[in-house]
């Protein structure tokens, strides 16, 4: 801890941060013409941008970088969606596919600067593809092979992308993704897009355009397996990538190369412990943030061996990440809460049936944890012997802004404990927006100075980046959550400043209930909102889903109140619980906001429902709620 100190420390005070940073830099980026100043600008006016003049290329301080020593080393293990099938690739592997892929891309028109979209299913082409784009000094924009196809012309006419990636189909949890089909349909509407290249997942029979298509399995084999590495300013777009939409339209996020890479790549090494040794096991996918940064960038530029996991959870049983924990010798996994909740909803068996003993280190992103989904990871999960790293980032910082470290770091279930190095948090009240100061404090939380991964804009709308992010609390980073700090200086989020509730004058942090109807054995998912309520100011509405064997009655009901009531306070006490399919986004974060808006009796303005998983779960959720209330 003294160590995470002194450095945390240089790394924040301003007559020592310009010193480290460099450090930091030089260490992780082969630069192929250094940077003359480490940091200008501010969150002022949103010009914040580091490493200026400074030149490099993230695939080579990914993959070239590594080749003397490592190029036999697994860079990527592929386990895909059939069970037991899988593939290794070494560094050199991954740097011949990349730079043929480079290539096809050259050849075909593609240039430094062009937007390239990517819309492919979990598999080795799909990172190669990311580090292609990269080696021209092309950004991309990775769209989650989930969406639909109007999802993806959105995010294509967006970007203003000419070129777009994708693959026959997709596979998931065995069911089959027509990505052709789907590019097809939205490029129909695209009037920019001049090629769509199209990878091979299985092989089968999709429509085929022979002016726009690209095969790459005719293409690749002609491609030379090397391609020089295009120099990049640092300040340059790495990509774009969109939020998940919890809170509304989806906002383009724009990184730059080199602060970026030095994100991923020094939180995956610090928050994860990273060694020589390691397996590395996100189980993300890439159309997320959390696999940019820690599925391809961060390991790669570690030079460490990360798992690429094309399935879900529960195919072909709920075992299969211990399965593929054992198989790969998996020594840090990092997954998302609501995976953690639906697996404890199966019990403990189909953990215990695998022994799990290459574990070392279990990750958590996403969402709020609940300490009794915590606990069940620190136990069950990890026999007790893991360190639990509940790291608390968004699409927007790049990589973890708030983390424990392993080892180093007391750990606090449901804490996302301390600032990683840069990151200088504050609490301030909403209202005011003053800077609360004591220790121990609620409000809403804010970062007080850029760090290297910070997102520079909002693609092609920087007053949007200013209006959301840096104007609500200048000259602050305004995160959108609502945050704790206790005695002890470590912060609990508190989830998304609008799901504060203010019921009789009481301010409830949403994820307090949801932690305690969570932990009768009932309930295995829980969604916490307020809506308006003539006495109270503000009711408190829960929706839950029930755990598999359980049925919804009067009693049961009554017992969950109660369960609330003795957990946080009778103030807290539920008006209204109501079993239904809760509305999730396609990374499976409840969306809140459309609970919200049928509380409230507003159904006609529930927004973009887009980047819903099952948009059918609205339509019974309606329903539900106007028969309970
Ligand atoms: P949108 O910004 O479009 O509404 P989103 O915020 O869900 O979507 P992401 O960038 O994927 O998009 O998610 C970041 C948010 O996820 C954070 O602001 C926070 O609310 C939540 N979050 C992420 N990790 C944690 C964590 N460890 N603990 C608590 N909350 C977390
Ligand atoms: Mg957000």
């Amino acid at each position: 801890m003294d160590d995470y100190r002194k450095m945390y420390e240089k790394s924040v005070n301003p007559e020592t941060a310009e010193a480290f940073w460099g450090e930091q830099a030089t260490r992780f980026i082969d630069w192929i013409r250094p940077f003359d100043t480490v940091r200008m600008g501010g969150f002022e006016v949103g010009d914040h941008a580091w490493f200026v003049g400074g030149q490099m290329n993230v695939s080579s301080s990914c993959l070239d970088k590594h080749l003397p020593k490592l190029a036999s080393k697994p860079a990527i293990v592929w386990e895909a969606d059939e069970p037991g099938t899988c593939e290794t690739l070494t560094y050199l592997d991954v740097l011949h596919g990349t730079c043929r892929i480079a290539n096809a891309l050259k050849v075909t028109g593609a240039a430094k600067g062009d937007f390239v979209t990517i819309y492919m299913p979990m598999m080795p082409d799909t990172a190669m593809a990311m580090l292609a784009c990269t080696r021209i000094g092309a950004p991309h924009t990775v769209v989650f092979a989930g969406f639909t196809a109007s999802s993806l012309r959105d995010r294509i006419l967006d970007s203003q992308s000419k070129w777009v990636l994708t693959s026959d189909v997709g596979k998931r949890g065995s069911k089959t993704i027509k990505l052709k089909e789907i590019t097809d349909a939205a490029v129909s509407q695209c009037p920019k897009v001049q090629k769509i290249f199209v990878f091979k997942r299985t092989g089968e029979e999709v429509p085929t355009n022979r002016d726009v298509d690209v095969h790459m399995d005719e293409l690749l084999p002609k491609m030379r397996p090397y391609c020089p590495p295009t120099p990049v300013a640092a300040e340059d777009t790495l990509f774009t990538l969109y939020t998940s939409g919890s809170t509304g339209k989806p906002k383009g996020v724009a990184h730059a190369a080199a602060g970026y890479l030095l994100q991923a790549a020094m939180t995956c090494l610090y928050s994860f412990d990273l060694r020589e040794t390691d397996v590395f096991a996100c189980v993300a996918d890439v159309g997320w943030i959390t696999g940019h940064s820690y599925i391809v960038y961060g390991p790669l530029c570690n030079g460490a061996t990360t798992v690429m996991f094309e399935s879900v959870p529960t195919y072909p049983d709920p075992g299969r990440y211990w399965d593929l924990v054992d198989r790969h010798g998996v020594t840090v996994f990092y997954t998302a809460p609501t995976a953690i909740r639906a697996l404890m909803a199966h019990g403990e068996a189909p953990v215990k049936k695998y022994s799990r003993a290459s574990l070392r280190i279990l990750g958590t992103v996403g969402e709020p944890i609940n300490p009794e989904a915590w606990r069940w990871y620190y136990e069950v999960v990890g026999d007790k012997r893991c360190s639990i790293v509940d790291t608390y980032w968004q699409t927007e910082t790049g990589g973890h802004v708030m983390t424990p470290l392993p080892g180093v770091t007391p750990m606090k279930p449901g804490s996302c404990c301390l600032p990683f190095f840069g990151v200088v948090p504050k609490v301030l009240d909403s209202q005011t927006g003053a800077e609360l100061r004591e220790t121990a404090v609620d409000g809403v939380l804010a970062f007080g100075q850029s760090w290297p991964g910070a997102c520079r804009t909002v693609w092609g709308d920087h007053e949007r980046y200013m209006n959301t992010y840096l104007l609500p609390y200048p000259p602050n980073y305004f995160t959108g959550d609502g945050c704790r700090r206790d005695e002890d200086g470590y912060f609990w989020i508190m989830g998304r400043i609008d799901d504060v509730l203010n019921t009789s004058g009481h301010r409830i942090g949403t994820a307090e209930v949801e932690s305690a109807l969570v932990a009768h054995q009932a309930v295995a998912q829980a969604a916490t909102v307020g809506y308006p309520h003539d006495i109270k100011g503000q009711g408190i509405c829960c929706y839950l889903e029930l755990t598999k064997g359980y049925e919804e009655s009067p009693e049961l009901i009554k017992e969950l109140k109660g369960a609330v009531r003795s957990a946080i306070g009778p103030f807290a006490t539920p008006d209204l619980i109501i079993a239904v399919p809760l509305p999730k986004t396609r990374s499976g974060k409840i969306m809140r906001r459309i609970l919200r808006k049928v509380a409230a009796g507003e159904e006609s303005q529930l927004g973009d429902v887009t980047t819903l998983a099952d948009p059918t779960v609205v339509d019974a959720l309606i329903t539900k709620v106007k028969k309970v209330q």
